[in-house]
């Protein structure tokens, strides 16, 4: 009997297992930290033997195969010494896709997976498909192809999944853009960042369809390197598969489908780009225009992406936790249409705030700091007694600054300086460890901490 040893028993790892379990393979799980308690139980239950908080080597490097979590690096000693004696190192992903003859829709990109994924499931589920959503959303794509039967999957695939995918093929790839980002675990060598997002093309054929953002200029720079197997459909410029005319979006990868962009749910000129990637996959996969722009027009978007929380007497609050880099809160800013008080701060990862320098000098009057360690950002915005002493704001004056430490006075500070038609928008630029559990809990607990004024 074949041995598969799984690396990792989060939600990626658990599910390959029982998938493995129920193909019939000799089956050993191994986590350096503690494994959840649900998961503990869900590998009880399927009698799948595992260890966890430390790896046992003898009973790893016997393995005829293995599954990585995607949070394990590649240089990681066991895994180096796994392809040292020529194991095959794979992801959850790569395993899953064996067992199941579902159309594969994957996406990828250093922004956007997530709103894109949602989206593109959205229409499809509107168009009355049996589809699965999965990668790094939801239930494991493994779980799924073991317990459930999709006709389609769409999946939000990550660097690190594609690191170990060799023989997996999409049937639809999305690469939205590519900017630098996770390059501790690229040797900083962002070349090497930029092959594993490009996986997502490989094994593809004529038959397949490749989706990319033409005005990328590090996706255009490769595209002409290569030599790519799919039908290509780029988006973003006049004459692509996709792109803005005036005042309408128009998607022509198949049918014709043309709307208001005004009507988008989605704000923002990154979301217009999530939305004509999404649009040429359903076009691909020949669903109804009416479908589309229906979805287009209703989808509620992911929280803490630009999530509305509240107006509170004229002030709105937008909640975009998840912008934990400069390139996303860019983003965020230039889809504001009000003066704006910009809530920014947390953990930095090496930001270079300039980024956003232009943006916060046309739309913001007021920037409240959140964190436990301002100084970045005192030095670069040049703070001095509650305003900068080289940035002026939108409305012509110094652009006030307020400085604090924790989430309340945040809010307390920043709806104290908004005025009527004013937006309070949270979008730090940084992770959240400082002073939160996740992205997730900074959005929570900034919604509630608005939902109490
Ligand atoms: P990911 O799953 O790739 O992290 P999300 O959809 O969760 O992406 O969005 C993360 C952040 O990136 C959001 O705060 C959003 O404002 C920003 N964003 C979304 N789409 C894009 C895009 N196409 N280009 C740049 N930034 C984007």
């Amino acid at each position: 009997m074949k041995r598969i040893v799984v690396l990792g028993a989060g939600e990626s790892g658990t599910g390959a297992a029982i998938l493995a379990k129920e193909k019939g393979f000799d089956v050993f799980v191994s986590d350096m930290g503690e494994i959840k308690a649900p998961y503990r139980a869900m590998l009880d239950q399927h009698g799948i033997k595992w260890e966890d908080g430390h790896h046992t080597a003898e009973s790893i490097l016997n393995a005829d195969e293995v599954i990585k979590s995607p949070g394990i690096p590649l240089t990681a000693p066991l895994i180096v010494k796994l392809q040292e004696q020529g194991t095959p190192v794979i992801s959850e992903i790569e395993f899953a896709a064996r067992y199941t003859n579902a159309k594969m829709i994957c996406i990828t990109g250093s922004n956007g997976k997530t709103t894109t994924t949602s989206l593109i499931y959205d229409i499809l589920r509107r168009a009355g498909l049996n589809v699965g959503l999965a990668g790094n959303i939801g239930a494991s794509l493994a779980l799924q192809v073991a317990h459930e039967h999709h006709d389609y999957y769409v999946i939000e695939l990550s660097s690190f999944q594609l690191d170990n995918m060799y023989d997996f093929r999409a049937n639809v790839a999305i690469l939205l853009n590519i900017t630098p980002d996770h390059l501790d675990r690229y040797n900083y060598e962002f070349q090497n960042y930029v092959n594993a997002k490009f996986r997502i093309t490989q094994n593809q054929t004529k038959d397949d369809a490749f989706i990319y953002w033409s005005e990328d200029p590090v996706i255009d720079k490769e595209i002409k390197k290569m030599s790519l197997g799919a039908t290509l459909y780029p988006f973003g410029k006049t004459g692509n598969a996709a792109y803005v005319r005036g005042n309408d979006l128009i998607v022509e990868a198949n049918d014709c489908l043309q709307m208001p962009v005004g009507d988008l749910s989605l704000r923002g000129k990154h979301n217009q780009l999530n939305s004509m990637a999404a649009s040429i996959a359903a076009q691909v996969l020949h669903i109804k225009k009416d479908v589309i722009r229906e979805s287009l027009r209703q989808f509620a978007g992911v929280e803490h992406r630009l999530q509305y929380v509240a107006t509170i007497r004229g002030v709105r609050f937008v909640n975009d936790s998840k912008a934990t880099n400069v390139n996303s809160c860019w983003y965020a800013l230039e889809s504001m249409t009000t003066p704006t008080v910009l809530i920014l701060g947390g953990k930095d990862k090496g930001n270079d705030y300039s980024e956003i320098d232009e943006l916060v000098r046309r739309k913001c009057h007021t920037l409240v700091f959140m964190g436990l360690h301002n100084e970045k950002l005192r030095e670069h915005f040049a703070a001095c007694n509650g305003v900068s002493e080289t940035f002026t704001g939108c409305d012509g004056k110094p652009l006030r600054i307020i400085d604090t430490d924790n989430l309340q006075d945040a809010v307390n500070g920043a709806y104290g300086a908004a005025a009527e038609g004013d937006t309070v928008l949270l979008s730090p630029c940084c992770a959240s460890f400082d002073l939160f559990k996740s992205y997730e809990d900074r959005g929570e607990q900034f919604m509630n901490a608005v939902r109490r004024l």
